[in-house]
């Protein structure tokens, strides 16, 4: 944990403010790799402490650590607070940064796909690709020109490497995504945070291109959405025995922890893979929604992150929990 202090405050869009944080006891801060996110520790509309997880835009600095946060409509109030509450000088506590979308900073050629909010750890991928003279192309969408955050530091980042795209909410089709990505080859890499249907899109039409999944590199803000065909299933924890139904819109992990089971996770989010079990036997078919296992490994189905991933088909799934 780091006690940091709000040095600035900027107005980004009407909907994105930008914090300049400092260690409060005015040391140097650790640095920050590109694609890395602190977890910032906020309170929620009723009042509960949460963490909220924001990607740092300037790697490698450690004067201060710079993030951008979306107010968000319908969520939890985390981002309402760091709008709403949040003023010059506040202190706020922040867990060490940790990187689950790293940068492979060896890659012959690098895109970079921006949707939205989605374009903090991507300007911090351009910062670090720039600064080691790599080849890399940045492609960065928002609804309109307003809402455009950040769009001179990425201009400054990524200059002459970088398309601006004013999608009016379909980032992924104002993209032409099959064009941009090419065919497979061995050292090119693809990284894509924003909306859910952006990185799907850009799942898909590296799929079709027949790339290999070690070099697609995604990062989901929000959880993935619930799919039509998504079904009740019953969990069995063959260590203690139990049995649970899990719900149609409620993940195996959240059933766990109501139920007052301790389960590891970590982001809640398919990023990271600290909740990853072992599956011992499946009725219905594993539905993978992680960016954390490969292709691979999900092919095996013998493991999944329990936080997003689900059965499809009904009946039982029996985890080495
Ligand atoms: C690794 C990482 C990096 C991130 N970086 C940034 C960043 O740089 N900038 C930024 O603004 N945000 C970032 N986020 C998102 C951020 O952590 C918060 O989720 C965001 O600020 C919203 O918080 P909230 O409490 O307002 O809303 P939350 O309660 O977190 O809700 C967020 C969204 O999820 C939806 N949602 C909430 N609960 C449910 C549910 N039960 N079922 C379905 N949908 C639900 C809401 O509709 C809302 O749209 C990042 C997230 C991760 C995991």
């Amino acid at each position: 944990m780091l006690r940091t202090t709000v040095q600035q405050i900027h107005t980004l869009t009407d909907r994105i403010r930008g914090f300049d944080l400092v260690a409060s006891d005015g040391r140097a801060l650790p640095p920050c790799e590109p694609g890395a996110h602190i977890k910032v520790n906020v309170t929620d509309t009723s009042g509960n402490p949460v963490k909220r997880s924001y990607s740092v835009i300037n790697p490698g600095q450690t004067d201060r650590y710079r993030i951008a946060v979306l107010r968000e409509v319908d969520g939890e109030g985390g981002s309402a607070f760091m709008h709403d509450k949040v003023t010059v000088g506040d202190e706020l506590d922040i867990d060490l940064p940790q990187n689950d979308f790293p940068l492979h900073s060896d890659a012959q050629n690098t895109i970079l796909i921006a949707g939205g909010i989605g374009i903090t750890p991507i300007l911090a991928m351009a910062t670090t690709l720039t600064a080691g003279k790599k080849d890399f192309a940045l492609h960065y969408s928002s609804r309109t020109h307003q809402d455009m955050a950040l769009m001179h530091d990425v201009l400054d980042a990524a200059t002459g490497r970088c398309t601006l795209y004013f999608d009016g909410g379909t980032p992924s089709r104002a993209m032409q995504l099959s064009t941009l990505l090419g065919p497979a080859k061995a050292g090119k890499h693809v990284y894509v945070c924003g909306p859910g249907g952006l990185i799907d899109a850009v799942l898909d039409a590296a799929r079709r291109h027949r790339w290999a999944s070690d070099n697609i590199h995604y990062e989901r803000f929000s959880t993935p959405a619930a799919q039509l065909d998504d079904s009740a299933f019953e969990v069995h924890l063959k260590h203690s025995n139990q049995s649970f139904d899990v719900p149609v819109g409620k993940s195996i992990l959240d059933v766990l922890i109501d139920e007052g089971i301790d389960p590891l996770y970590d982001c809640k989010k398919g990023n990271c893979g600290i909740c990853t079990s072992a599956v011992l036997s499946c009725d219905g078919d594993l539905s993978h929604r992680d960016a954390y296992l490969s292709d691979g490994q999900k092919s095996q189905n013998d493991q999944m992150c329990i936080c997003v991933s689900r059965m499809q088909g009904g009946g039982k799934l029996t985890l080495d929990l």
